[in-house]
């Protein structure tokens, strides 16, 4: 049985101070998700992550929106999986649209984080999924059925039975505009088939999200969809009280 799962991305937002503050206000719907079978958690920026490690429940979930595959070296501006493992935090958010398109975040590039995270027993957020001309072209299940197969190439089902997988259709983050939950249904099952391809039948166990303007309107009906495991949230996942009624709207 898949947990669900709701995780807020709050990408470049949140001074360290408002991050406190919010992880504070959080503590109790950790609990009150933890006795309703939900897994909750944040992604703060990196300057964030050990406040709200240690102000936040135990039980919130602390992702980082991003990490280096390599442990350490020449690389300004980056952060190793070794850095962050000694804040405690062992999810990561990879391969988001936004690090694709600015950042030149590859499927290449997605593998080798994910293959160093494995090797670390942590959680990868492995997000895929289309842009707006390949929606209109029908080029969906072909760019996230490449997007998947690339960045998960050669790994085993051991080391992708933690894995979550996020759906986000470019053309619905951050722009108010939604996928259907029909879409994310159908996209979301493709998902899980193309794993069940690769990796047999830890597919089943294998948590597949929906993100792209998830809101406290509209979290229910995705989460309703049998292969929709959760919502990876931006926008809505800023304030407290919109956080929190995300989270009472799927109880
Ligand atoms: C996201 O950042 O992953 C996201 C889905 O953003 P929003 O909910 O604001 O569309």
């Amino acid at each position: 049985m898949r947990r669900k799962l709701l995780l807020g991305n709050w990408k470049m937002n949140k001074l360290a101070s408002e991050a406190k503050e919010f992880a504070i206000a959080s503590r109790p719907l950790a609990e009150l998700a933890k006795k309703n079978n939900i897994d909750l958690g944040v992604g703060p920026t990196y300057l964030s992550l050990a406040t709200v490690k240690e102000f936040a429940s135990k039980d919130m979930i602390v992702a980082a929106q991003n990490c280096h595959y390599k442990e350490s070296g020449a690389y300004t501006g980056e952060v190793s999986i070794p850095m962050l493992k000694e804040f405690g935090i062992d999810w990561v958010i990879i391969g988001h649209s936004e690090r694709r398109a600015y950042d030149n975040e590859t499927n290449q590039k997605c593998h080798d984080k994910m293959a160093a995270l494995f090797a670390n027993k942590m959680v990868p957020v492995y997000c895929v999924g289309e842009t707006l001309a390949e929606f209109e072209a029908l080029k969906t299940k072909e760019v996230v059925g490449k997007q998947v197969r690339e960045g998960l190439e050669g790994f085993t089902s051991e080391d992708v039975k933690d894995l979550v997988v996020a759906y986000e259709p470019v053309w619905s983050i951050g722009t108010g505009k939604n996928a259907s939950s029909a879409i994310a249904q159908d996209i979301c099952h493709f998902v899980r088939e193309t794993l069940r391809d690769m990796f047999g039948k830890v597919a089943d166990e294998i948590r597949v999200l929906y993100g792209g303007s998830v809101k406290p309107v509209n979290v229910k009906e995705y989460l309703s969809c049998p292969d929709v495991d959760g919502a990876l949230v931006g926008g809505a996942s800023l304030k407290i009280e919109s956080y929190e009624e995300l989270l009472r709207n799927i109880l």
